[in-house]
């Protein structure tokens, strides 16, 4: 019967901010929410019934490099390095530093030393392998769909590969392969800084002018249209022409440092013209900053968008240094910010002002960046709780708008909701709760450009479940479990996953898992010992 509906009948379902019990989400045979249904009013659909579950809408994850996932755990310790970038350390502290402070301060200038000795080591299998153990542990923990961030192009020694989108392609294979949703950031990165001598380090992420990195953006656009990229997905693979897109392409100047203005101008004007998303760091370290001041005379935000390149379209990765005066005219251009908090916390970068974008209408989305971790409901937590730690104060993200509160009405009519609303203390728990998820779902969708982020009819069923029953939940009341998934779940109480209604994830356990583990491991022997 290939055209049944298929009904998923968790004990609660996430709709319209709220869990509710007593109802089912009904897909089709492709994979499209088809609705949500009453459990007493299904038909013939075929019935899956998710015992002591709940069930959320899959989580976006905005901002990844999933090589760098090699890294974890083996830059956790002072290097003493002096082999980084004085021009930006210099430009940081307002004049050279001592070589006494350059011993003594670890930050991200000699974690990034770190990176590229990794990233210099890989070959396009292990960018594969990687890439599948990062997209893996995203599928384990409840993202359906990645935007990758992605910089490495040549060979190590910085020459083209004869397919100048190789590497690129092998990540997409490999979110194919999990079965994750992917968005292929592919960055445009020219120079090491202003007035900075080439880091040999970087040549793999070079393409020197703006006509070579577009010649090499249309080949990818070209072959993901073709369907000749990430085809081998089990889970989304069949009958692709009536499912909404597994990969698409954007667009990634790296930052300000690394492209220069007439080839940001370039890059930006071809990704309005063919309406791709467009991502950039911006503003992640002071540094940066005063480089960009230095070279510019405005700050890396003023210098976007006295320009005119910020739009819907634009997503700032970070945009932590940023002063709250800048930020009434860039909520007006319309452009998001992706915040990456367990990775900014890991390399010292410091604090979104999350409350700042919040209070001028900026969405805010989140990415797992580094992958120091790979755990999207702690970054949505730490989003407020970094907040929490720098104004001694709780909630700080809750909503002073009202209209927020009243938007989280039932989404089918129940005569009981007037009365359970009255057992939330004025509401407040769940408004912040839900204004956090909003963050790791809709807010991920619309900054990808991904199919998903909600529950509802027309869009794929991609979900995650929660075991109601893991003990990093047990007892949450159907009004509070929001809250206690959003500030305490545990990612082992993830036990399903669903992208375009293929289960991926079944039991906590992945399709490939095994096999997955096991290349990542000879990967990380090979790298490292
Ligand atoms: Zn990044």
């Amino acid at each position: 019967m290939p055209d049944k509906k298929i009904a998923w009948l968790p004990d609660l379902l996430y709709v319209a901010g709220r869990l509710e019990s007593g109802l089912a989400l009904v897909g089709d045979a492709s994979g499209i929410i088809a609705g949500i249904a009453r459990a007493d009013e299904l038909r013939d659909e075929k019935r899956v019934r998710l015992w002591r579950r709940a069930l959320l809408p899959g989580m976006i994850n905005a901002h990844s490099h999933a090589f760098q996932r090699v890294l974890r755990g083996r830059t956790e310790y002072r290097t003493g390095s002096t082999s980084f970038s004085g021009g930006l350390m210099a430009a940081e502290s307002g004049g050279r530093p001592t070589l006494n402070e350059v011993k003594e301060r670890d930050s991200f200038w000699t974690w990034r030393e770190m990176m590229y000795s990794a990233a210099t080591r890989l070959t396009p299998d292990d960018v594969y392998d990687a890439s599948r153990m990062a997209f893996l542990e995203m599928a384990l923990s409840g993202i359906t769909a990645v935007g990758e961030f992605h910089y490495l192009h040549n060979a190590p020694e910085g020459t083209s590969y004869d397919d100048s989108n190789l590497l690129a392609k092998e990540v997409m294979h490999a979110a194919g392969e999990v079965g994750l949703r992917i968005a292929l950031l592919r960055v445009a990165y020219a120079r090491s800084g202003f007035q900075t001598e080439p880091n040999p380090k970087q040549a793999r992420f070079v393409e020197s002018s703006a006509d070579a990195y577009l010649r090499n953006l249309e080949g990818l656009i070209a072959s993901v249209s073709r369907g000749s990229v990430a085809q081998d997905s089990e889970a989304l693979a069949d009958d692709r022409a009536n499912t909404p897109q597994a990969a698409w392409v954007g667009v990634a100047p790296h930052s300000v440092r690394a492209v220069p203005l007439d080839y940001l101008r370039e890059v930006i004007a071809y990704a309005n013209e063919n309406d791709l998303k467009t991502h950039m760091h911006v503003a992640e370290q002071p540094a940066e900053v005063s480089a960009c001041i230095e070279e510019y005379g405005r700050t890396p935000i003023a210098l976007l968008e006295s320009e005119a390149l910020l739009s819907a379209r634009f997503t700032a990765v970070h945009a932590i240094h940023v002063t709250p005066k800048a930020i009434p005219s860039f909520a007006k251009s319309g452009a998001m910010v992706c915040a990456c908090p367990t990775t900014e916390r890991n390399l010292g970068d410091g604090v979104v002002p999350a409350d700042e974008y919040f209070k001028h209408g900026v969405p805010v989305c989140l990415g797992t960046d580094s992958h120091a971790q790979i755990d999207l409901l702690e970054d949505v937590r730490e989003l407020e709780y970094h907040l929490r730690l720098q104004k001694l104060e709780r909630a700080v993200l809750e909503s002073r708008n009202p209209t927020v509160r009243e938007s989280a009405t039932s989404f089918v009519h129940d005569p009981d909701a007037s009365q359970r609303n009255s057992t939330l203390p004025d509401g407040r728990v769940s408004a912040v709760a839900r204004r956090l998820f909003d963050c790791a779902t809709i807010n991920g969708a619309r900054s990808i450009g991904s199919p998903g982020g909600a529950l509802e009819m027309g869009m794929p069923a991609d979900f995650f479940t929660v075991d109601l029953d893991d003990p990093s939940i047990a007892g949450a009341s159907k009004d509070d479990l929001l809250s206690s998934i959003v500030f305490t779940l545990s990612r082992a109480a993830v036990r399903e996953v669903v992208i375009g209604g293929k289960p991926i994830v079944s039991e906590g356990q992945h399709l490939i898992q095994e096999e997955v583990v096991e290349r990542f491991n000879q990967l990380q022997k090979k790298l490292w010992s």
